[in-house]
């Protein structure tokens, strides 16, 4: 017997099968029962979700003689007809490689023929938004005033590239992604009804490697059945799919937080052996950085995180010595070595040369005593802000700078320190505290100098409206790699909801839990967060934002945070008296801030201060 993939022996066949989408077969169901038919459908959604499939749905409930106006009967001649796969009533296109208006002009042509078989002819046009003008023009006037017996049904991943006089005469339908957890049901069931043996982390793995596309999923599946047979075990999985187990990330973290470069080596080592590559291999590790922050940061769940309970109860204490800070460090260095990894000649060494400055990551300059000095006496630091004024660049009579810059920065910056402060021009610097142990001592800092070439977000939308909320989780994690930590910090743990999709400006909500009180407070009392943080959502969506703050009240038992208590020393960082004064002196930019673990290991470099 012929083999059949799992994806076409598996292709839902009434909106009952379809996953994750029921909203939309809800909506069509109801028209159909109600008799409220539209004539032209427009599907949109990230690819694998289901559009074209739901197309061929549509056509043969619509077509169905079976007697059942909701679940076509698969007996009937034109259930036959659309499952053999060259329907005579389904006529489906690609606008990928049938750009132009002679190919629209066919197709209207055969709108004027009634149906063989049943009573509507269907007109699937897939990836619509690749029509050219002409062809979208010719399509409006059949659009308008289609022959009673058709049916059209556009599929599209770009819907803002569809002109708006077709959207006004289309009904939309946006199709989600599918959760992992959606994912894992459906693929449990195909096990389940195929003999197939299979453990939930062997799906788990699937699942997210399918990263929200079903069509994806039952690949990865069909790819994996092909090589492990009805013993499916998560190490198959691993091995066939080229995705790197998790024991490797684990090793990684660890050689990191031990500062142990040979061990990080001999994980790139492992990789190589395992015959993973690098882009999997740091994918995987952004992942696994992303999941430790997010469990150490609190309030989120396994399920929250897409993550087994084991996995989850293992991260919690992996590389607990490494604090936020290194965690965001980490973090900003892996985003960094993925967008150079490509360009690379020589990736391997790359790689590790990446990884050898995240364990280097203790070497951080001491600057203590550095911003002690400033911070010691307002009229020191007014007086610095008052020379910086009076000339456009720092006076190199201003000494505080060059003495910092004597520390080893060289782990940090390829290149040797900077004689004096006109070199470090263009630089940026983090002072950065950790927010789970709680300020000591007023001048308990550290201070990193780097580039930071990139700006936090791109320009263009990166998001659709119905993206948006999923990608929630994403853009925090972007925020915690390249923004001021209290404002970051104050987005965690929140989820994101929207209003009506057509409203204008478009409606978010971003929703704390009582146990996540503080983030809301912050947010709430902060007009320049809030400030912020729509121009984050307005730059990813390139459309304007109504936003707004909610806070859901405490669920039985759930215990509470209670605000943290804000140090002297941190208000001052956020009054910026002192981070002003650098900036300018620097004329940098500020990117995080941490506090010291170390209890007094200042350098001497301040001891000659002009002050
Ligand atoms: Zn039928």
């Amino acid at each position: 017997m012929a083999y059949i993939a799992m994806a076409r022996k598996w292709r839902p066949n009434s909106f009952q099968d379809m996953v994750g989408q029921e909203h939309i077969a809800k909506t069509i169901e109801n028209a159909i029962t109600g008799g409220r038919l539209h004539h032209a459908f427009l599907f949109t959604g990230t690819r694998g979700v289901g559009k074209t499939t739901s197309a061929r749905i549509l056509a043969r409930t619509l077509n169905c003689t079976g007697g059942n106006p909701l679940h076509p009967c698969g007996e009937c001649p034109s259930c036959k007809d659309i499952a053999g796969g060259n329907p005579m009533d389904v006529i489906e296109i690609d606008a990928a490689s049938n750009t132009g208006v002679d190919n629209i002009r066919d197709l209207l042509e055969q709108t004027q023929y009634t149906p063989m078989i049943g009573k509507y002819k269907v007109f699937v046009i897939d990836e619509v938004h690749m029509l050219s003008k002409g062809a979208f023009n010719a399509l409006l006037k059949t659009l308008e005033e289609p022959p009673p017996h058709v049916i059209f049904i556009f599929a599209t991943t770009e819907v803002n590239k569809v002109p708006q006089t077709i959207l006004s005469r289309v009904q939309r339908f946006d199709f989600k992604r599918l959760t992992s957890k959606q994912i894992i049901s459906r693929l449990h069931y195909i096990c389940e009804q195929e003999g197939i043996k299979t453990d939930p982390e062997a799906l788990g793995i699937l699942a997210e490697k399918a990263d929200g596309s079903m069509r994806d999923a039952l690949t990865f599946f069909d790819q994996a059945y092909a090589f492990t047979g009805n013993d499916m075990s998560a190490e198959a999985v691993h091995s066939v799919l080229g995705i790197p187990p998790n024991e490797l990330f684990f090793s990684l973290l660890e050689s990191i937080a031990n500062h142990d470069i040979k061990g990080c080596f001999e994980v790139v080592d492992k990789a190589c052996s395992i015959g993973v590559e690098f882009a999997p291999l740091l994918d995987g590790f952004a992942k696994f950085i992303r999941n430790r922050l997010y469990i150490r940061v609190g309030g989120i769940t396994a399920e929250e995180l897409n993550i087994s309970d084991a996995l989850y109860g293992k991260l919690q204490s992996c590389a607990a010595n490494l604090s936020n800070g290194d965690l965001l460090r980490v973090a900003k260095i892996l985003t960094d070595l993925q967008g150079s990894l490509r360009h690379s000649t020589n990736p391997r060494l790359l790689v590790e040369s990446s990884l050898a400055r995240m364990a280097w990551l203790d070497h951080l300059t001491d600057l203590r005593k550095a911003l002690a000095a400033i911070n010691d006496t307002t009229s020191a630091s007014e007086q610095s802000k008052k020379k910086v004024t009076e000339s456009a660049v720092p006076s190199p009579t201003l000494k505080t700078p060059p003495q910092v810059t004597q520390d080893p920065l060289e782990t940090i910056a390829p290149t040797p320190a900077p004689e004096n402060a006109m070199e470090v021009l263009n630089a940026s610097f983090a002072i950065d505290f950790d927010l789970n142990e709680g300020p000591t001592s007023k001048n308990d800092f550290a201070i990193e100098f780097g580039n930071q070439e990139n700006n936090i977000f791109e320009t263009g939308p990166r998001y659709t409206r119905y993206d948006i909320c999923n990608a929630w989780p994403e853009i925090i994690r972007e925020c915690f790699s390249q923004e001021v930590g209290f404002f970051a910090t104050s987005l965690s743990g929140s989820s994101l909801d929207h209003g009506d999709f057509q409203a204008n400006p478009f409606p978010l909500k971003v929703v704390y839990r009582a146990a996540l009180a503080w983030g809301y407070e912050q947010m709430t009392k902060n007009k320049d967060y809030q400030d912020r943080l729509i121009n984050i959502l307005e730059d990813l969506l390139q459309t304007k934002v109504a936003l707004q703050y909610t806070l859901i009240a405490p669920q039985p038992g759930e215990k509470l945070v209670e605000s943290r208590p804000v140090s002297a020393w941190e208000s001052d960082l956020e009054n910026e008296l002192i981070l002003g004064t650098l900036v300018e002196m620097f004329q940098t930019e500020l990117i995080s801030t941490r506090k010291l673990h170390r209890s007094n290991t200042a350098t001497e470099s301040c001891e000659d201060e002009p002050e």
